[in-house]
């Protein structure tokens, strides 16, 4: 699958990526941390990171001999 192509399975808005601290540019939903205080943080990561977080997955599945499907970070 090519770049454009895992980008496409993500949905996009502008704002800050938690991964590069990148701001401004567009972003997916990619989970939420809770504090102990009970605060509640969205995280969202930009195009790059999302690539780069979906080649490592894609290694990771690959040397333990998972099944790699691209487009399920945060989900
Ligand atoms: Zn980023």
């Amino acid at each position: 699958m090519t770049p454009d192509a895992i980008l496409t399975l993500y949905d996009w808005a502008v704002g800050v990526c938690f991964r590069c601290a990148r701001t401004g540019l567009g972003v997916t939903p990619v989970g939420s941390i809770s504090t102990p205080s009970g605060d509640l943080y969205e995280l969202a990561a930009c195009e790059r990171c999302i690539l780069a977080m979906e080649r490592e997955r894609q290694a990771y599945a690959e040397r333990r001999g998972f099944n790699y499907a691209p487009g399920s970070i945060g989900s």
